[in-house]
């Protein structure tokens, strides 16, 4: 798993989780067949996803990270309305939508190495057919569940109520219009600070971040061991 989990990733995940030993060889990224028969050059990026403000902070120590077309909140960075109303209108049509992510840039992604959960586990095939499309839905789930809890203790670390966390993760619901028009421009500092108190506090909140998510992992786990290891 490691492979696809990155180092930043498989840092989040127990390690058994990350020694898991499932290797994608049916997709090629950059002879994407989704670019080719659409003539378009988006690949499946006609989505955004939200990047959680801890690891904004850990984008900005490589690279100037451009902010402004980014919908910027104390959760992180969130898709455009725009672009998510595209995309889940294209859930329900044929094919994808013509806008697309702000990182994408030319056939390649501007965040690869820290692309968030959703995307580093999202595959069109998968060598395990069926079954490998399901587990990378596991995946994704648990990964992306991890990175909302780690966000959520960052916010509470900074100085943010419960009841302000609360409402503040309603921004990361494309569904939920009652708050997505609230724009707070938190400053490049505000992300750095994110990932200096991730890095203070990760091994005092993963182990508990794991354990209320055991049961998501051993559902995962037991899914590998039936459908992909046999
Ligand atoms: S995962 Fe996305 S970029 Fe990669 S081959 Fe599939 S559609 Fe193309
Ligand atoms: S973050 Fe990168 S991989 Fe994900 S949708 Fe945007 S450009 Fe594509």
């Amino acid at each position: 798993m490691q492979g696809v989990l990155g180092e930043f990733y498989s840092q989040l995940v127990p390690q058994g989780l990350a020694a898991l030993k499932v290797t994608e060889r049916a997709i090629h990224c950059n002879q994407c067949e989704l670019e080719t028969h659409n003539n378009r050059a988006i690949k499946c990026c006609g989505f955004q996803p939200v990047i959680a403000n801890f690891v904004v902070g850990a984008l900005l120590e490589t690279q100037e990270l451009e902010l402004i077309n980014a919908y910027s909140s104390p959760v992180g960075l969130l898709p455009k309305k725009e672009v998510q109303k595209a995309h889940n209108k294209s859930r329900t049509t044929e094919g994808f939508s013509d806008l697309v992510c702000d990182f994408y840039n030319q056939g390649f992604c501007k965040i690869w190495e820290l692309r968030n959960s959703t995307c580093r586990s999202f595959f069109c095939k998968s060598s395990y057919s069926l079954a490998g499309l399901e587990f990378w839905q596991l995946t994704e789930d648990y990964l992306y569940s991890i990175e909302m809890s780690i966000l959520q203790l960052v916010l509470l670390e900074t100085g943010y109520s419960l009841s302000e966390v609360t409402e503040l993760m309603r921004l990361t619901d494309p569904d939920d219009h009652a708050v997505t028009d609230v724009l707070i421009k938190p400053s490049k500092s505000f992300y750095k600070d994110c990932f200096d108190v991730f890095n203070r506090k990760k091994e005092e909140w993963l182990p508990q971040v794991h354990s209320s998510l055991d049961k998501d992992l051993q559902n995962l786990i037991n899914f590998y061991n039936k459908k992909l290891k046999a």
